[in-house]
Protein backbone atom coordinates (compact mmCIF):
# COMPACT_ATOMS: atom_id res chain seq x y z
CA UNK A 1 0.00 0.00 0.00
CA UNK A 2 2.82 2.55 -0.95
CA UNK A 3 0.47 5.06 -2.12
CA UNK A 4 -0.46 5.25 1.47
CA UNK A 5 3.11 7.41 1.94
CA UNK A 6 2.28 6.06 5.82
CA UNK A 7 4.99 3.84 5.69
CA UNK A 8 8.11 4.18 8.03
CA UNK A 9 6.20 7.14 9.65
CA UNK A 10 6.02 7.16 13.48
CA UNK A 11 2.67 7.22 15.05
CA UNK A 12 0.72 7.67 18.64
CA UNK A 13 -2.19 5.64 18.82
CA UNK A 14 -4.30 7.06 22.10
CA UNK A 15 -5.90 4.12 23.90
CA UNK A 16 -4.61 1.75 21.40
CA UNK A 17 -5.13 -1.26 23.59
CA UNK A 18 -8.09 -2.77 23.07
CA UNK A 19 -11.32 -1.86 20.51
CA UNK A 20 -11.45 0.51 17.89
CA UNK A 21 -7.62 2.11 18.91
CA UNK A 22 -6.49 -1.47 18.59
CA UNK A 23 -7.89 -2.14 14.91
CA UNK A 24 -6.22 1.53 14.46
CA UNK A 25 -3.26 0.44 15.43
CA UNK A 26 -3.18 -2.66 13.11
CA UNK A 27 -4.20 -0.97 10.36
CA UNK A 28 -1.58 1.86 10.74
CA UNK A 29 1.05 -0.95 11.34
CA UNK A 30 -0.35 -3.42 8.60
CA UNK A 31 0.62 0.41 6.45
CA UNK A 32 4.15 0.05 7.44
CA UNK A 33 4.41 2.72 10.41
CA UNK A 34 5.93 2.35 13.40
CA UNK A 35 3.03 2.21 16.05
CA UNK A 36 3.03 3.26 19.44
CA UNK A 37 0.31 2.99 21.60
CA UNK A 38 -0.03 5.23 24.77
CA UNK A 39 -2.59 3.40 27.03
CA UNK A 40 -3.19 3.75 30.84
CA UNK A 41 -1.84 -0.04 31.31
CA UNK A 42 0.12 -1.62 28.26
CA UNK A 43 -1.55 -4.99 27.42
CA UNK A 44 0.58 -8.19 26.81
CA UNK A 45 -0.84 -9.54 23.31
CA UNK A 46 -0.72 -6.56 21.25
CA UNK A 47 2.46 -7.14 18.98
CA UNK A 48 2.21 -5.00 16.06
CA UNK A 49 2.95 -2.23 17.92
CA UNK A 50 6.53 -0.56 17.97
CA UNK A 51 6.07 0.02 21.96
CA UNK A 52 3.74 0.65 24.59
CA UNK A 53 3.88 3.92 26.85
CA UNK A 54 1.57 3.84 29.86
CA UNK A 55 0.49 7.33 30.14
CA UNK A 56 -2.48 8.71 31.28
CA UNK A 57 -3.84 11.41 28.28
CA UNK A 58 -5.40 13.78 30.81
CA UNK A 59 -1.69 14.70 32.37
CA UNK A 60 -0.25 17.34 30.41
CA UNK A 61 3.45 16.84 32.10
CA UNK A 62 3.54 13.28 32.00
CA UNK A 63 2.14 13.05 28.06
CA UNK A 64 4.88 15.68 26.59
CA UNK A 65 7.52 13.36 28.32
CA UNK A 66 6.58 10.16 26.69
CA UNK A 67 6.19 12.03 23.33
CA UNK A 68 9.58 13.49 24.01
CA UNK A 69 11.07 10.11 25.40
CA UNK A 70 9.85 8.39 21.53
CA UNK A 71 12.80 7.24 19.43
CA UNK A 72 12.03 9.87 16.79
CA UNK A 73 9.43 12.02 16.39
CA UNK A 74 5.41 11.18 15.64
CA UNK A 75 4.16 12.68 12.74
CA UNK A 76 0.86 10.65 12.69
CA UNK A 77 -1.28 11.04 15.82
CA UNK A 78 -4.73 9.21 16.53
CA UNK A 79 -6.29 10.62 19.74
CA UNK A 80 -8.84 7.50 20.58
CA UNK A 81 -9.06 7.62 24.20
CA UNK A 82 -11.89 8.06 25.79
CA UNK A 83 -14.08 7.17 28.51
CA UNK A 84 -17.95 7.61 29.54
CA UNK A 85 -19.69 8.33 32.54
CA UNK A 86 -23.37 8.22 31.60
CA UNK A 87 -25.94 9.97 33.48
CA UNK A 88 -28.53 12.16 33.20
CA UNK A 89 -27.72 16.13 34.06
CA UNK A 90 -29.72 16.05 37.16
CA UNK A 91 -27.95 12.86 38.57
CA UNK A 92 -24.64 13.68 37.49
CA UNK A 93 -21.60 14.76 39.32
CA UNK A 94 -19.10 17.01 39.19
CA UNK A 95 -16.51 13.89 39.16
CA UNK A 96 -18.72 12.64 35.76
CA UNK A 97 -18.18 15.37 33.82
CA UNK A 98 -14.39 16.61 35.22
CA UNK A 99 -13.21 13.21 34.07
CA UNK A 100 -15.09 12.71 30.72
CA UNK A 101 -14.04 16.22 29.71
CA UNK A 102 -10.33 15.59 31.48
CA UNK A 103 -9.79 12.16 29.21
CA UNK A 104 -12.00 13.33 26.16
CA UNK A 105 -11.05 16.68 25.43
CA UNK A 106 -8.19 17.73 27.94
CA UNK A 107 -6.56 14.51 26.56
CA UNK A 108 -6.07 15.27 22.91
CA UNK A 109 -5.37 18.45 23.25
CA UNK A 110 -2.36 17.60 25.67
CA UNK A 111 -0.99 15.08 22.95
CA UNK A 112 -1.80 17.37 19.89
CA UNK A 113 0.73 20.04 21.75
CA UNK A 114 3.12 17.80 22.37
CA UNK A 115 3.56 15.80 19.14
CA UNK A 116 3.17 19.33 16.83
CA UNK A 117 6.80 20.66 17.56
CA UNK A 118 7.53 17.59 15.52
CA UNK A 119 5.27 17.42 13.10
CA UNK A 120 5.97 21.61 12.05
CA UNK A 121 10.10 20.16 11.91
CA UNK A 122 9.06 17.57 9.94
CA UNK A 123 6.73 20.05 7.78
CA UNK A 124 4.27 16.54 7.59
CA UNK A 125 1.40 15.62 9.88
CA UNK A 126 -1.25 14.38 10.30
CA UNK A 127 -3.95 14.32 13.28
CA UNK A 128 -7.34 11.93 13.20
CA UNK A 129 -9.03 12.92 16.59
CA UNK A 130 -12.22 10.23 17.33
CA UNK A 131 -15.54 12.08 18.16
CA UNK A 132 -19.07 10.65 18.12
CA UNK A 133 -21.99 11.05 16.29
CA UNK A 134 -23.15 11.78 19.40
CA UNK A 135 -20.69 15.29 19.75
CA UNK A 136 -22.73 16.19 16.43
CA UNK A 137 -26.58 15.62 17.93
CA UNK A 138 -25.99 15.57 21.75
CA UNK A 139 -27.44 12.08 23.62
CA UNK A 140 -29.66 11.60 26.69
CA UNK A 141 -27.89 10.87 29.62
CA UNK A 142 -24.55 11.31 27.92
CA UNK A 143 -24.11 15.83 28.01
CA UNK A 144 -20.56 15.42 29.98
CA UNK A 145 -19.39 12.67 26.69
CA UNK A 146 -21.21 15.07 24.00
CA UNK A 147 -20.01 18.16 25.35
CA UNK A 148 -16.10 16.24 24.97
CA UNK A 149 -17.40 15.20 21.55
CA UNK A 150 -18.28 18.28 20.68
CA UNK A 151 -15.51 20.43 21.87
CA UNK A 152 -13.29 18.15 20.13
CA UNK A 153 -14.14 18.86 16.92
CA UNK A 154 -14.03 22.42 17.85
CA UNK A 155 -10.30 22.16 18.64
CA UNK A 156 -9.78 19.55 15.04
CA UNK A 157 -11.41 23.03 13.47
CA UNK A 158 -9.00 25.43 14.94
CA UNK A 159 -5.37 22.92 14.85
CA UNK A 160 -6.48 22.25 11.35
CA UNK A 161 -6.18 26.17 10.85
CA UNK A 162 -3.22 26.74 13.03
CA UNK A 163 -1.50 23.99 11.29
CA UNK A 164 -2.02 23.92 7.67
CA UNK A 165 0.45 26.00 7.07
CA UNK A 166 3.38 23.93 8.32
CA UNK A 167 1.94 20.64 6.65
CA UNK A 168 0.56 19.23 9.24
CA UNK A 169 -3.82 18.01 8.75
CA UNK A 170 -6.05 18.07 11.44
CA UNK A 171 -9.72 15.83 11.09
CA UNK A 172 -11.77 14.17 13.32
CA UNK A 173 -13.70 10.88 12.55
CA UNK A 174 -17.19 10.38 13.93
CA UNK A 175 -18.37 6.68 14.88
CA UNK A 176 -22.15 5.82 15.54
CA UNK A 177 -22.22 2.37 17.56
CA UNK A 178 -19.61 0.52 16.66
CA UNK A 179 -19.47 -3.33 17.11
CA UNK A 180 -16.60 -3.59 20.02
CA UNK A 181 -17.00 -6.15 22.69
CA UNK A 182 -18.56 -3.58 24.66
CA UNK A 183 -21.27 -2.76 22.60
CA UNK A 184 -21.59 -6.74 21.70
CA UNK A 185 -21.81 -7.73 25.56
CA UNK A 186 -24.83 -5.10 25.61
CA UNK A 187 -28.45 -6.61 25.51
CA UNK A 188 -29.66 -7.22 21.21
CA UNK A 189 -32.11 -4.03 21.84
CA UNK A 190 -29.25 -1.52 22.24
CA UNK A 191 -27.61 -2.65 18.96
CA UNK A 192 -31.16 -3.18 17.27
CA UNK A 193 -31.85 0.98 18.20
CA UNK A 194 -28.83 1.81 16.74
CA UNK A 195 -29.84 -0.06 13.29
CA UNK A 196 -33.54 1.19 13.69
CA UNK A 197 -31.86 4.49 13.30
CA UNK A 198 -29.05 3.88 10.45
CA UNK A 199 -29.59 3.83 6.85
CA UNK A 200 -27.51 0.62 6.12
CA UNK A 201 -28.15 -2.53 7.18
CA UNK A 202 -24.74 -3.17 9.02
CA UNK A 203 -23.40 -1.51 12.07
CA UNK A 204 -19.74 -0.19 11.65
CA UNK A 205 -16.81 -3.08 13.15
CA UNK A 206 -13.86 -1.59 14.71
CA UNK A 207 -11.95 -2.08 11.16
CA UNK A 208 -14.57 0.34 9.71
CA UNK A 209 -13.23 3.16 11.79
CA UNK A 210 -9.51 2.43 11.15
CA UNK A 211 -10.11 2.15 7.40
CA UNK A 212 -11.43 5.90 7.92
CA UNK A 213 -8.73 6.87 10.16
CA UNK A 214 -6.22 5.18 7.64
CA UNK A 215 -7.52 7.38 4.93
CA UNK A 216 -6.98 10.35 6.63
CA UNK A 217 -3.72 9.80 7.55
CA UNK A 218 -2.64 9.01 4.12
CA UNK A 219 -1.23 11.31 1.08
CA UNK A 220 -4.73 10.58 -0.77
CA UNK A 221 -6.09 12.93 1.81
CA UNK A 222 -3.13 15.81 1.50
CA UNK A 223 -5.98 18.24 0.97
CA UNK A 224 -8.41 17.59 3.74
CA UNK A 225 -8.07 19.24 6.42
CA UNK A 226 -11.03 20.60 9.30
CA UNK A 227 -12.97 18.16 8.42
CA UNK A 228 -15.61 15.35 10.49
CA UNK A 229 -16.01 12.24 8.62
CA UNK A 230 -18.96 10.35 9.80
CA UNK A 231 -18.48 6.33 9.98
CA UNK A 232 -22.23 5.44 11.27
CA UNK A 233 -23.73 3.69 8.53
CA UNK A 234 -26.08 7.17 8.29
CA UNK A 235 -27.18 6.63 12.13
CA UNK A 236 -26.99 10.92 12.05
CA UNK A 237 -27.45 12.45 8.46
P1 LIG B 1 -12.68 1.18 24.79
O1 LIG B 1 -13.24 1.54 26.11
O2 LIG B 1 -12.85 -0.20 24.27
O3 LIG B 1 -11.13 1.55 24.77
C1 LIG B 1 -10.69 2.81 25.17
C2 LIG B 1 -9.20 2.75 25.37
O4 LIG B 1 -8.78 4.05 25.87
C3 LIG B 1 -8.77 1.71 26.38
O5 LIG B 1 -7.60 1.07 25.93
C4 LIG B 1 -8.53 2.55 27.63
O6 LIG B 1 -7.60 2.01 28.53
C5 LIG B 1 -7.98 3.82 27.01
N1 LIG B 1 -8.04 4.94 27.93
C6 LIG B 1 -9.11 5.33 28.68
N2 LIG B 1 -8.77 6.38 29.44
C7 LIG B 1 -7.47 6.64 29.18
C8 LIG B 1 -6.56 7.61 29.68
N3 LIG B 1 -6.92 8.51 30.61
N4 LIG B 1 -5.29 7.61 29.22
C9 LIG B 1 -4.92 6.69 28.29
N5 LIG B 1 -5.73 5.76 27.78
C10 LIG B 1 -7.00 5.74 28.23
O7 LIG B 1 -13.30 2.26 23.77
P2 LIG B 1 -13.82 2.11 22.26
O8 LIG B 1 -12.86 1.35 21.45
O9 LIG B 1 -15.24 1.71 22.29
O10 LIG B 1 -13.81 3.65 21.82
C11 LIG B 1 -12.65 4.28 21.30
C12 LIG B 1 -13.00 5.73 20.96
O11 LIG B 1 -14.09 5.76 20.05
C13 LIG B 1 -13.43 6.56 22.18
O12 LIG B 1 -12.92 7.86 22.06
C14 LIG B 1 -14.94 6.54 22.08
O13 LIG B 1 -15.51 7.65 22.70
C15 LIG B 1 -15.13 6.57 20.58
N6 LIG B 1 -16.43 6.05 20.13
C16 LIG B 1 -16.78 4.74 20.40
C17 LIG B 1 -18.00 4.26 19.95
C18 LIG B 1 -18.42 2.83 20.19
O14 LIG B 1 -19.55 2.44 19.78
N7 LIG B 1 -17.59 1.98 20.76
C19 LIG B 1 -18.97 5.13 19.25
C20 LIG B 1 -18.48 6.49 19.03
C21 LIG B 1 -17.25 6.91 19.46
P3 LIG B 1 -8.07 0.99 29.70
O15 LIG B 1 -8.07 -0.35 29.03
O16 LIG B 1 -7.01 1.15 30.73
O17 LIG B 1 -9.42 1.43 30.16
Amino acid sequence: MTWLGIENRTAIVTGGGRGIGRAIVQALHDAGASVHVFDRDPVEDLECCAGQVAVDVADGAAVRLAVDALPEPPTLLVNNAGITRDRSLGKMTDADWQSVIDVNLTGAANTIRAAAPGMFAAGHGRVVNITSINGLRGKFGQANYAAAKAGLIGLTKTAAREFGRKGVTVNAVAPGMVLTEMTLSLPQEFRDRALAEAALTDLATPEDIANGVLFLMSDAARCITGQVLQIDSGQYI
